[in-house]
C-alpha cells in the first residue's frame, strides 16, 4: 500500500520508519506476524499494551512483529480503488500473507473496526470461514475478558496479561510451522496455553445456559497474570510516533492492579492483584527510556498512580532528573489524599498539568455505595491544597445513574463543586471549576454486573437537570459524556454471542470509529440491532443472578461469590476497605503462593492468607532521594554557538512535514545529547529555526535548521553524533558554523528535479504541458492570497530556467519576488497529472 503514499492524507501514518521501528529480512523469520489495532494511528501508538508486545515479540531473533492500526475511511477508499489490500505498517506485506494477527481490544465501540480491517485485509470475517492458508486472528487487551459479541470472529482470544501468553502463542506457531497440522489441531494446541481461549471449542447446549467446552475434560479458560512484573521487560526503546498521538511521551507502566474495589470499575477488579515495579527498575526504564527516545515529557501510569506504596520517593527521584534535563512529568490519576504539600510544591515548579479529582458521586451515601472509599472531607483538603500551590482550576468527574442514585445525589455535584471552589479561599473568584458527568454501564466481573443501565432518556433527562441546576452558576462548567455512546457500550459490554450478527450488520452499514463522537451513527447501530432481532432495552436491563451471564465460563480470578457480596454491601451502603492494609475480602485472586486461583471452589471456603494482605505499603514511603540541584535557568538560555545543519530529506521521509521535523529534531539533539539552547519563559523550546517548508510528498537532497548550541562544538561533533539519530531516508551531511547574532542568509532560487512516471502517453502529455508553459510568456491562474482575496498570479516569473530531459525536467525556482509552493507550481501546469505521475526532489538551494 505504499505505493499510494503520494494519494494519502497524513502519509506519514502508513510510513513504519519512525525511529525505534524494528525492521528484519523477512526471508530470515520463521514467525511473522502482525500487532493490530482497530483504531487510527494517533490512537494506537499512545497504547501502551502493544508497545509491550512489540518489544518483547521482535527480541526473538526468527519472529518479527509489525504493527498495523485502522486506516482513515479515505486511505480504506483509496485501497479498494487500487484493488490493494490492508498490510503492515514496517514491510507493506499484506495481513493475509501473516502467521497472525493480533489485535488489541480495549473497548467495545471499536468492533466493528475489527472486522473493517479484516475485510480490507481480505481476510474473511468469521473464523469458521477461514482455513490453513489464513493467518490466525487473536484478540487480546482489557476487553476480552467478555468480548463475546466478537469471539465468533476471533480464532482465540487471550485473557488477562498478554506478555507471557504471546510468548507461548509463538513458540507453539513456530512448532507447528516446522510440523505443519490442521488448523483445527493448531487450535487446540493453541487452547492448552494458560490464559487462552478459544471460541469455536465453546457451545452454548440450550437456551439460559452457559456456553461449556465441546469436550468435557477441557478446563475452563482462566485470566493469565504475570506474578511480578519486574520480571517482564518494559520496553525502553519506544517508537517515536509521527503525526500527533494522543499521548506522546515516555508511558512508565509503575504497576499493574488495584484493590481499593470501586464497586463499578472492570479494571479494578479484573487485573488483581496489584503489582508494584521496583523503583530501581523503574530508574532504569526512565533513564534508559530518555536515552532512546529523546523524549521530553514522561508519564507514570497505574490505574491509581497515587496508591504506588513509594509513590513520593519516585516522584522525587524522576523530579530530581527530570528537572536537569527539562523533561516534563505528568501524573495522571492522582487520587485525593495522595498528594502532599511536598509532592506539590516540587509539582508546581515543574508545570501546571490539568488536575483532576475523581469523587465519581455526589453524596457520601453514594461514593459508600460504589465503594469509592473517599470522603467529603479528603476532597476538599486535597482541593485546598493544589488552589494553596497555585493551580488555577480542577475538573471533578462524576457518573450518572450509578445504583440507588437519587435527585439528592445529583444535586450533592453541584454542592460538592461549590465547596471545592470555597477551598481556594480568596482566589475563588479566579477558579475554573469543571464538572465532567458520564453515565455508569455496569461492566462484567464487577458487584454491578446485574444491575440495569439507565435508558438514554433518562441520561439525558438527567444531563438536563444538571444543566439546569448549574446553569445559574456560571463560574462552573458542566462537560458530559455523549449518551448515545454509553447506550452503545453497554449493549456490547454485557452481550453474548447472539450480538455478533448486529456487528457485522453494523460493519456493513458503516458504523465505523464509533467511538469518536463526530463518526457515530446511531441509527445504523438501530437498524442493525432491529433487523438482526435483538432488543436494546433488554441488553442493557437488569440481570437476574440466578441466571448464567455470557461470560460465565471465563475466570478472571475473582469469583461469584465475592462480586454478589460486594453487592449486597453496596446496597447496605457498607464500605469494604482496601485488601493491602486491610484484611483480605476472599475475592479469590491470591491463593497461597501468590497465584491466580482456579476457582473451582468457591473462594469463600479457601483459608486465604493473601500476599497482598499488609499491615504497611510495600516500598518505602521516605526513599532516599538525591536532593534536587538548582537549575540553572540562565545556562539553559546560553548561546555557546549557532550552526546550520545541512540534512537529506529522502524516500519515505519525504513525507513528514514541517511540524513533525521540528520534533524529530528536537529528540534527536537530546537523544544525541546536543545541548540545544532553549528559549526562556513557561514552556522552554530548543531555539532552532527552519529554511522554507519543503512540500509532504517532494525529496530534498539540500534542507537546513540553524540551531543555537549552549556549549562550543565542533561539526565534525555535531555530525558525528547525530548520525543515525532519524528515519531512514533523512540523514545529516554538514554542520556549517554561523555567525552569532546576524541575520542568516535564506535561498534565493532552488534547482529542483521532477521526474515524470507513469505510461509513456502520460508522460510525453506532461513533458509537453511543460513545455507549453516554458515557450509562453506568461502563466496566470487565479490563487488566493492570506487576506483570503483572489488575485492573479503569473507562475513564469517563478522559473528562472529549465532544462528539458528524457524523463522529466530541471527546474530552477526564482523565489526573488516572492515564494509558491512548487509542487502546486508543477500541478497547475500539468492539471492531468495524478500524484502518482511524477516524483519531485530539490537538488540545491542558491543563496
Ligand atoms: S484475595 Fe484477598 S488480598 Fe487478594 S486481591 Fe482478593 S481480597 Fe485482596
Amino acid at each position: 500500500m505504499k505505493a499510494l503514499l503520494p494519494l494519502f492524507p497524513r502519509p506519514s501514518q502508513y510510513l513504519g520508519n519512525e525511529i525505534n521501528a524494528i525492521h528484519k529480512d523477512r526471508t530470515k523469520v520463521t514467525v511473522h506476524l502482525a500487532l493490530a489495532f482497530p483504531d487510527l494511528y494517533d490512537v494506537g501508538m499512545s497504547y501502551l499494551g502493544q508497545k509491550i508486545l512489540y518489544e518483547l515479540a521482535n527480541q526473538q531473533e526468527d519472529v518479527w512483529a509489525e504493527r498495523v492500526f485502522a486506516p482513515s475511511q479515505e486511505v480504506a477508499a483509496l485501497l479498494q480503488e487500487h484493488e490493494l489490500p490492508l498490510a503492515s505498517l514496517e514491510s507493506d506485506t499484506p495481513l493475509g500473507e501473516l502467521d497472525a494477527i493480533a489485535f488489541s481490544i480495549t473497548h467495545e465501540l471499536c468492533y466493528t473496526n475489527i472486522l473493517y480491517m479484516l475485510d480490507l485485509a481480505g481476510v474473511p470475517l468469521w473464523a469458521k470461514d477461514r482455513n490453513q492458508n489464513h493467518p490466525l486472528i487473536i484478540a487480546g487487551g482489557g476487553c476480552t475478558l467478555n468480548a463475546e459479541p466478537v469471539a465468533p470472529f476471533c480464532d482465540l482470544m487471550v485473557l488477562g496479561d498478554g506478555e507471557e501468553t504471546l510468548i507461548d502463542l509463538i513458540h507453539v506457531l513456530r512448532h507447528r510451522k516446522q510440523t505443519p497440522c490442521s488448523r483445527s489441531e493448531l487450535l487446540r494446541d493453541m487452547a492448552s496455553i494458560h490464559g487462552v481461549y478459544v471460541p469455536s471449542l465453546f457451545k452454548s447446549k440450550g437456551p439460559e445456559m452457559s456456553l461449556s467446552p465441546v469436550d468435557e475434560d477441557m478446563p475452563l479458560p482462566e485470566k493469565r497474570s504475570v506474578a511480578d512484573i519486574n520480571t517482564i521487560d518494559f520496553p525502553v526503546r519506544h517508537i517515536l510516533p509521527f503525526g500527533k498521538p494522543v499521548h506522546d511521551r515516555l508511558t512508565v507502566e509503575i504497576a499493574r492492579g488495584c484493590t481499593r474495589g470501586c464497586r463499578f470499575c472492570h479494571a479494578g477488579m479484573v487485573y488483581r492483584p496489584v503489582r508494584e515495579r521496583s523503583l530501581s527498575e523503574l530508574k532504569r526504564i526512565i533513564d534508559q527510556g530518555l536515552a532512546a527516545t529523546g523524549y521530553e515529557e514522561i508519564s507514570f501510569l497505574s490505574l491509581s498512580t497515587g496508591d504506588f506504596s513509594a509513590f513520593q520517593g519516585l516522584f522525587m527521584q524522576t523530579f530530581t532528573q527530570c528537572r536537569s534535563q527539562q523533561v516534563a512529568i505528568s501524573l495522571p490519576s492522582l487520587r485525593a489524599g495522595s498528594l502532599n504539600e511536598s509532592l506539590l510544591s516540587r509539582m508546581a515548579t515543574i508545570r501546571h498539568t490539568g488536575m483532576t479529582v475523581a469523587p465519581e458521586a455526589g453524596t457520601q451515601r453514594l461514593r459508600d455505595v460504589i465503594n469509592k472509599g473517599i470522603s467529603e472531607e479528603e476532597i476538599l483538603e486535597h482541593t485546598r491544597m493544589v488552589f494553596a500551590h497555585g493551580w488555577q482550576g480542577i475538573k471533578l468527574y462524576f457518573m450518572i445513574g450509578l445504583p440507588t442514585e437519587t435527585r439528592e445525589d445529583l444535586d450533592g455535584m453541584l454542592d460538592l463543586c461549590l465547596k471545592v471552589r470555597a477551598t481556594a479561599g480568596k482566589k475563588a473568584k479566579r477558579m475554573q471549576i469543571t464538572a465532567a458527568v458520564s453515565p455508569f454501564v455496569p461492566k462484567p466481573f464487577t458487584p454491578f454486573q446485574w444491575e440495569p443501565q439507565i435508558t438514554m432518556q433518562e441520561i439525558e433527562d438527567r444531563i438536563e437537570y444538571l444543566k439546569q441546576i448549574f446553569k445559574p452558576y456560571t463560574f462552573l462548567h458542566l462537560k458530559w459524556h455523549h449518551s448515545h455512546m454509553s447506550f452503545l457500550e453497554g449493549i456490547f459490554s454485557r452481550g453474548g454471542r447472539e450480538l455478533a450478527p448486529v456487528i457485522e450488520r453494523g460493519f456493513r452499514k458503516g458504523a465505523l470509529f464509533s467511538s469518536w463522537s463526530d463518526h457515530l451513527h446511531l441509527n445504523l447501530w438501530l437498524e442493525a440491532m432491529k433487523e438482526c432481532g435483538c432488543d436494546p432495552a433488554a441488553c442493557i436491563g437488569g440481570r437476574d443472578i440466578n441466571l448464567p451471564l455470557p461470560w460465565d465460563h471465563l475466570h478472571s480470578g475473582v469469583s461469584k461469590q465475592f462480586l454478589l457480596r460486594e453487592r449486597v454491601r453496596a446496597l447496605e451502603g457498607k464500605l469494604s476497605p482496601d485488601c493491602r492494609y486491610n484484611p483480605c475480602r476472599r475475592c479469590g485472586v491470591c491463593a497461597l503462593d501468590g497465584h491466580p486461583s482456579v476457582l473451582t471452589q468457591p473462594s469463600g471456603e479457601v483459608p486465604l492468607q493473601p500476599v497482598l494482605n499488609k499491615t504497611q505499603r510495600d516500598q518505602c514511603e521516605d526513599t532516599p532521594y538525591v536532593e534536587e540541584t538548582n537549575p540553572d535557568q540562565e545556562h539553559l538560555t546560553h548561546k555557546a554557538c549557532h550552526y546550520r545543519l545541512w540534512y537529506r530529506k529522502l524516500e519515505l521521509s519525504m513525507y513528514l512535514s514541517q511540524l513533525e521535523l521540528q520534533r524529530l529534531f528536537e529528540r534527536a539533539l537530546r537523544r544525541a545529547g546536543l545541548p540545544a539552547t532553549f528559549s526562556a519563559g513557561f514552556h522552554p523550546m530548543p531555539l532552532m529555526s527552519f529554511g522554507m517548508a519543503l512540500p509532504v510528498g517532494v525529496g530534498s537532497q539540500a534542507e537546513w535548521v540553524n540551531i543555537y548550541f549552549r556549549e562550543e562544538l565542533t561539526e565534525k561533533d555535531i555530525v558525528t553524533r547525530l548520525t543515525d539519530q532519524f528515519p531512514q531516508g533523512m540523514d545529516i551531511f554538514a554542520a556549517q558554523s554561523l555567525t552569532m547574532g546576524k541575520k542568516q542568509p535564506q535561498a534565493v532560487a532552488e534547482e529542483y528535479r521532477i521526474t515524470f512516471l507513469g505510461t509513456p502517453e502520460q508522460r510525453a502529455a506532461s513533458l509537453g504541458a511543460w513545455q507549453h508553459f516554458i515557450q509562453g510568456e506568461s502563466f496566470t491562474i487565479e490563487k488566493t492570497n492570506k487576506r483570503g482575496n483572489i488575485v492573479q498570479v503569473d507562475l513564469r516569473t517563478f522559473v528562472r530556467s529549465s532544462t528539458l530531459e528524457k524523463d522529466g525536467i530541471t527546474v530552477i525556482f526564482d523565489w526573488g519576488q516572492g515564494y509558491t509552493n512548487p509542487l502546486n507550481l508543477v500541478t497547475s501546469v500539468c492539471p492531468d497529472i495524478s500524484p502518482l505521475q511524477f516524483a519531485m526532489i530539490k537538488e540545491r538551494q542558491i543563496m
